[in-house]
Formats: C-alpha cells, structure tokens, sequence
C-alpha cells in the first residue's frame, strides 16, 4: 500500500465516496484524482439510501425564486441569502448533469419529470427516480461513472484518521488501510465524509455517518459552524432497527396522515398539517410519545393498494417487519437524519484551513440555515461539488517535504456517545441535560479513547446547542422556548482541551469563511 502511496503522492484527496465526493472526482476529471472511501462504493454512503429525491423548480407553476423562498422559511432566518440564490438557480444544471453522468428519473408518459411533494416546498418539485429509490439510482450511475474514468483512483476500505499539517497548511492524510497505517501527502484534500446521524441510537443514517470529517476538520485547527443544528427526520419506521428505516416525507405529501393509537389525527389544528415544517412535525410526536402514546402514519386511505407502486423501497421495509402499509397503519418515531452545521466553507467550498476544501452534508455552506429544506441536500451536493472542483483546480499543488511522525489512531467506535446524544441532546434539549452530557463528553474528547472523535463532535454539537439560547429550526430549548432577536451563527473551534466558540452575524453579500 506504500508503495501504491508513494506513487499518487501530490494528487488532490477526495476522503468519502458518497455523491459529493463521487460528483467533485468526476468534475476533476481528467484531472488526477484519489478518492478514499472507508467501504466498498455505493455501500454505506447516505446518498444511496435518499428517497424523497432532488429539489429543482422544474414544474411549469415554479421558479428558482419560488424554491429560493421555501429554503430561507424553512432556514429560520439562518440562511445565507447569497447561497441560497446561487444553488436553487442551479438546480436543473444539476438534474442536467446527474442524467448525463447517467441517472435515469421518473417521468410521465409524455417525457416530462414526475414531481413529488414534500414538506414545506409550496410545489411539487422533488426529482425522484424508481419511485422511492433515488439515491439509488444516482449513487449507482456515478459509481460506474467513476469507474470509466481512469483519472480517478478510488481506494476501496482505506479510512482517513488524521490530517497532516505543515507550516499551517494541509501537507497530507494519515490513513489506515484495514489496520494497517498509510501517509499519503497531498496540500489538497477534500472532506466529503457526510454526516453524524450515527452518534444518536434512533437514527436513519448509516452507522457508519458518525461525523468522522468534522473531528479531522476540527482536530487540525478548521472552523466549524451551524452545529447544534440536527435535523430530526419525524418518520423513522419504528420497529427496534438500527439504523431505522425512514418513511420518507413524500408519504406524506401523497396524503398519509399521522394518527395517535387512539385514531386521533392530533396534526389536523397546524397550519400545513402533516406537511408543517420538519421540525414542528417531529415535536408533535416527541411530545405524543412522551405522554406515552403511539404514534403511526395512515396511508391506507390515501394511497392504500398504490403504496407498494409508489414507495416500493419502503413498502418492503414495512413488510420485511410484518406491517402491510396499504392495510394497517405504520409505527413511527423522529430520528436524527440530518446535520445543518459542518464545517464551516466559503463560497468556493474552502475551509479557513488552507489547502482543505470541504462538501456534501459535512460542510455547511449557509444553504439550510438552522433547518433544511426536504430534498436540499441532494441538491447541495451536487451543485458544490462543482465548485469546490474548480477551486482545486484552480489551485496547484504544492511540495510536501519531510512531515513529522504521528501515531495513527486506530478503531473509531462511538462508545457511550449515542446514549448521551440520544438522552440528553435530542428533539427537545435544556441546560440541564446539555451540561450533563458535556460533563461526560469532554472528558473523553480530550482522551486518547477510542471513542475520543465521535466525542469530539458530539462536544461540539453539545456545547453549540448549551450557548444557543433560544428556539430555532431543528435546535429546540425547552427552558428558551422562542426565538431570539438576535440572529447570529455560532462558530466553533476545537482547541487543546476545550471548544472555542464565537457568535458571528448572519454572512451578507461581502461574507467568506469569516471565522
Ligand atoms: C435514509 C435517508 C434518506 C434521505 N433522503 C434524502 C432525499 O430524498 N433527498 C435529499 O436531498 N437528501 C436525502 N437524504 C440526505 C442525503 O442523502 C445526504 O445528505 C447526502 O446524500 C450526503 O451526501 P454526502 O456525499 O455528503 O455523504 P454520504 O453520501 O454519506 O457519503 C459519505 C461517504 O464518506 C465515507 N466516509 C466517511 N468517513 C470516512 C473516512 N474517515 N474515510 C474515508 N471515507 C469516509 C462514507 O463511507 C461514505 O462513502 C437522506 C438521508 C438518509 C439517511
């Protein structure tokens, strides 16, 4: 592996093989490219478990602008008005290129998109492909994109541990192969490692999404922003799997509603109902099942026989779990499913850490502000991926030298940080449980514990969401309930032996990483 190694020295590093490091390789081309992906491609990456689809104002009833606006209500005033701009005008580019790349979606028997609906978008504009298999279908054209394209090294089982600095600047990726260590210098390395739905036990990531880009962001001296905000999906199948299986929203856009076990459809009085914005849903049925009731989703009544055509992905999830979705109503409960916050990017994808780029769900760009618009992510993904290509290429490669020995850390396991993030730093959070679940964080976040970097984001997560005191998008305070006046981000920095954070206002048309 050394030598293999030593012989790709100085190529730009792609670490993570789901849609945004897969899109950004492929921009690069023919551009000498690795990409390390700590499992086989199109295995454990999100981007092949995305259902809903892509958001893109294709319809003849929509506009960018249309899609601009639901992104910044959904973003709760966090948004980076510029950014937002910039990736829903960009939206059929994105659609454009994915089919080029190979990806086939629905659509009608007249050649136009089939669109889906999903909460708080005021159209119908969610690309899907195979009905519910979307991600799917992407993941898997690019996968053999990718493969075609003999400028792309991709290193199959090889998990980025550390990132390597000198004199400031990005000098290479420690790395291990199985268990065996390997250097590979580079002064460009991209993070798109996902995200952290991982470190909560109820969770519709793949277990393998436990933040691993932000503690390598973090630990080498990167910003990360926007942290307490975790996006908590409200409909993840309920029948004691792990990761769960999600429901996705388009159910609900289709006219499935929520009932208690009692019948009672206790969404009826919100405006929006069952398609109120994701974080009000997800409350609603916290607050259900805290009172000790159970919560389901009905669709036997809008969809019934039809559910198994529309949503085949999910329709055997539920089977495989003996519940007949066109027949009896679905047990649901919110899981952690999204990460707003990341590492903190400019316009470009860069990180303040020179020579590092970052995108896909670890970085934050300003897109989702405190809460993420259904569907937006895809979107994101794809659309940065681009510019943080150009960027790379835009910028050479400078000569490493000689770096300094460094041990790499070996296993990566979460330890008790999904217990802590689940009790104490979920749907509803207050002081209390938040110091409590920093006081056992911390601790192991400065240790040289196996469980010390998924403890080093949850700290972050956890002490972003202590100084946030008020209610916003998916962050929710039960001892702040409403929203502050103030409307800032929050800043953190990974120091030695605590996290320094620093509110910083909302970035206006001049913003870069200013952090
Ligand atoms: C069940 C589900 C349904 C969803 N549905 C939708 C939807 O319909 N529409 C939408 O827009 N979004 C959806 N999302 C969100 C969306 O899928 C993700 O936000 C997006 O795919 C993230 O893409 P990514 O490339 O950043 O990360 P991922 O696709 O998660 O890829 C990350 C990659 O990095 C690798 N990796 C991680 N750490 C390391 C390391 N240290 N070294 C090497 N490799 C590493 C992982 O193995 C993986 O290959 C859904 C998410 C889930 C979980």
């Amino acid at each position: 592996m050394d030598r293999i190694a030593q012989s790709l020295a100085g190529q730009p590093i792609i670490i993570g093989a789901g849609l945004a490091g897969l899109m950004t390789a492929l921009h690069l081309s023919p551009q000498p490219v690795i990409v390390l992906a700590k499992s086989p491609l199109a295995s454990t990456a999100a981007s092949g478990w995305a259902q809903g689809g892509i958001a893109a104002a294709l319809g003849p009833d929509d506009s960018a602008t249309l899609h601009a606006s639901d992104t910044m209500a959904s973003g709760d005033g966090l948004c980076d008005a510029r950014v937002v701009e910039r990736i829903t005008c960009s939206a059929r580019t994105a659609v454009e290129e994915l089919i080029r790349y190979g990806a086939s979606f629905d659509r009608s028997a007249g050649g136009e998109f089939k669109l889906g609906l999903e909460a708080a978008h005021s159209r119908r504009r969610i690309v899907h492909a195979r009905g519910d298999a979307t991600g799917r279908e992407i993941l898997h054209a690019l996968t053999r994109a990718v493969r075609r394209t003999p400028s792309i090294t991709v290193l199959e089982g090889v998990q980025a541990r550390r990132l390597l600095l000198k004199d400031g600047r990005l000098a290479g990726v420690l790395a291990l192969a199985g268990r065996v260590p390997m250097l590979l210098p580079s002064s460009r390395v991209i993070i798109a490692t996902g995200g952290i739905g991982g470190l909560y036990r109820a969770t519709t990531n793949p277990l393998g999404a436990i933040g691993q880009g932000l503690t390598l962001a973090a630990r080498c001296g990167a910003a990360l922003i926007d942290m307490e905000f975790v996006q908590f999906h409200p409909t993840a199948l309920d029948v004691g799997l792990d990761p769960m299986p999600l429901v996705s929203e388009a159910v609900r856009g289709e006219g499935a509603v929520l009932i208690d076990h009692t019948g009672e459809r206790f969404m009826a009085g919100e405006a929006r109902g069952e398609l109120a914005p994701r974080d009000v849903v997800a409350r609603a049925i916290w607050r259900r099942l805290t009172e000790g009731y159970g919560v389901f989703l009905d669709a036997r009544a809008a969809l019934g026989k039809h559910f198994a055509v529309r949503f085949p992905t999910i329709a055997a999830a539920c089977h495989a779990a003996g519940v007949d979705p066109a027949a009896a109503p679905i047990p649901v409960r919110p899981a952690a499913h999204y990460h707003m916050g990341g590492i903190a990017v400019d316009d470009a994808g860069r990180t303040s850490v020179d020579g590092l780029w970052a995108c896909g769900e670890a970085a934050a760009t300003g897109l989702h502000g405190a809460n993420r618009l259904a569907s937006n992510s895809l979107l994101e993904a794809v659309v940065c991926a681009r510019w943080v290509a150009e960027s790379v290429s835009g910028t050479a490669s400078r000569r490493g030298g000689k770096m300094p020995p460094i041990a790499v850390p070996q296993a990566d396991d979460t330890g008790p940080v999904r217990q802590i993030m689940s009790r104490y730093v979920g749907v509803l959070r207050d002081r209390i449980s938040l110091r409590e679940a920093i006081e056992v964080l911390r601790p192991i976040a400065f240790s040289g514990n196996s469980a010390a970097d998924a403890a080093a984001v949850g700290l972050m997560i956890t002490t972003a969401a202590l100084l946030r005191e008020e209610s916003r998008g998916g962050h929710f305070r039960s001892d702040f309930p409403h929203r502050s006046c103030q409307i800032r981000r929050l800043t953190l920095r990974f120091g030695a032996g605590d996290v320094v954070a620093r509110f910083v206002p909302v970035p206006s048309a001049a913003a870069g990483v200013g952090v």
